[in-house]
């Protein structure tokens, strides 16, 4: 599991590309994206992230690497921003409450996406297990083009707080730093968790 150092305040999370835990920004531009893989455990000790994150923490600014050692960087970040979870990660920064939905490991790397405004599922490569992936982005599509009545939908999310589908899937520390509107962050974990449980019992995860 990567660590990073959260380029915009200091605070150590998961993964180096996810959106920060404790700011809710997300790296977006070349320079911060590619200072995030810099100061992750990608490149760095832990040792070193959890030296870097205290002194951010304390008022000092990002460092700075020497200019070949930047380009390298740069250059990941430029692959990254090709990507087009990068683009589904970076039109969710702009619009925070688009109805998108995305699929994210325990490791925190998202590994597939539903964006609603043209009704795409996305699958990434790296996916461990990309048919659970598929099926879960794929609910997630059924849901928002209605497939469900509003009872049917109430039976499962009443089985979900029931169940504490959200706490035994594991879907705050998975979603709690995407997922940052207050006012549907609930409906949206519950969804997510009833996502994932639904998988779960096809596919057998
Ligand atoms: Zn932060």
């Amino acid at each position: 599991m990567s660590a990073s150092v959260c380029v915009f305040c200091g605070q150590i999370k998961q993964g180096a590309f996810t959106p920060c835990g404790a700011c809710a920004r997300a790296p977006i531009s070349e320079i911060d994206l590619a200072y995030s893989f810099a100061l992750s455990t990608h490149c760095q000790t832990p040792e070193t992230i959890r030296e870097v994150a205290a002194e951010m923490q304390r008022g000092q600014p990002r460092p700075d690497l020497p200019p070949e050692q930047e380009e390298y960087v740069r250059q990941i970040a430029r692959q990254w921003m090709e990507s087009p979870l990068y683009q589904a990660v970076a039109d969710h920064d702009k619009a925070k409450d688009t109805g998108d939905r995305y699929s994210i490991s325990s490791s925190g790397i998202v590994e597939g996406s539903f964006t609603a405004r043209d009704s795409s599922v996305q699958i990434a490569r790296h996916a461990k297990n990309p048919l659970a992936v598929t099926r879960q982005m794929a609910f997630h599509a059924l849901k928002s083009y209605g497939a469900f009545t509003s009872s049917e939908w109430e039976i499962l999310t009443k089985a979900a707080l029931n169940q504490s589908w959200v706490e035994k899937r594991g879907v705050s520390a998975r979603y709690s730093h995407v997922y940052t509107h207050p006012e549907n962050r609930e409906a949206i974990f519950h969804e997510t968790a009833i996502a994932d449980v639904s998988t779960a019992a096809i596919v057998g995860q």
